[in-house]
């Protein structure tokens, strides 16, 4: 029996899917249940050849022969003072939600990627100016945004430039950038949005499995990870491809070869 813990759904997906287990789960009896599906957040897991543990932050903990893991990537933050501060008073959260927030503000758009020059497109229809602040010279965004963004008269780009500080009081109200020589400048903003990339949720697996340079889950091409029935999917097992359709074919893969060795 495996048991089951989703993280590869959207929530709706994920409720209509526990919805379904609990529902079979009844079908096999109350005393069944507990045994089967399990629904919470994962805090400590114990993955050995012969003993899969998992322990949920109210404590509950849940053996099985073989286990899942698409717990997936999140964004990386730059670490720097009044980052967590201006988390929503002026640090924005997504660039195509907050996009009429911003309309005749100045704002400041952290990175060099896809994510981050696709935002400032979105935001420049919008905002006053945006500057674009990227620690590199060249962007590793694709050219049809790179060029996009410079035909944009109110795109500013501070390349080798990175941010030391947010600034404000009650709100963002500005940011202090240090330039490639470490002089420092500040520039007056009122909206930032960061998109430096992501990182994998693998801290709980540290140790255990074996992970890659960039503390991916190193899985082989059935996506089974270092120890035998411990499968790794989606997006924290394949940084190069991270869609949708990877996740749910690593799934698929990954299920089929579960199948065939439980
Ligand atoms: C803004 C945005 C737009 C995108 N647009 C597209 C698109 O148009 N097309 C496309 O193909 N892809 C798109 N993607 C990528 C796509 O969303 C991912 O590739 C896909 O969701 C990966 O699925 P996953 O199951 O690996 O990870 P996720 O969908 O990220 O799911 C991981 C889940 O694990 C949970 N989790 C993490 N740690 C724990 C824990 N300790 N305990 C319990 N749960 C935990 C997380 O909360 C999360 O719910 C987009 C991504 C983003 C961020």
């Amino acid at each position: 029996m495996i048991e089951y813990i989703d993280n590869s759904f959207t929530y709706f997906q994920y409720l209509s899917l526990i919805d379904r287990l609990l529902a079979e789960d009844k079908t096999t009896g109350p005393d069944q249940s507990k045994n089967r599906v399990g629904f919470g957040r994962l805090n400590r897991a114990r993955m050995k050849r012969l003993e899969k543990t998992l322990v949920l932050e109210d404590g509950d903990s849940i053996q099985g022969k073989a286990i899942m893991i698409a717990t997936g990537v999140r964004r990386r933050h730059l670490k720097v003072a009044g980052e967590l501060e201006f988390a929503g008073r002026g640090i924005l959260d997504s660039g195509a939600k907050d996009k009429d927030l911003v309309r005749d503000a100045h704002v400041v758009i952290v990175g060099g990627g896809d994510a981050a020059l696709e935002n400032a497109l979105v935001l420049s229809k919008n905002a006053r100016t945006v500057t674009v602040v990227h620690r590199g010279k060249d962007f590793s965004a694709r050219n049809e945004f790179v060029e996009a963004a410079k035909g944009r008269p109110n795109i500013i780009f501070k390349t080798m430039h990175t941010v030391r500080r947010f600034l404000g009081n009650e709100k963002l109200e500005g940011i202090e950038l240090i330039d490639e020589i470490g002089n420092p400048s500040t520039i007056d903003v009122q909206f930032a949005l960061i998109r430096i990339g992501v990182e994998p949720n693998t801290e709980l697996f540290r140790g255990q499995l074996d992970l890659d340079e960039k503390n991916y889950v190193a899985v082989a091409c059935n996506f089974v990870t270092s120890i035998p029935n411990v499968y790794a999917i989606g997006d924290v097992a394949c940084p190069n491809v991270p869609t949708i359709a990877t996740a749910i074919g690593s799934a698929a893969i990954a299920v089929k070869e579960l199948k065939l060795t439980v």
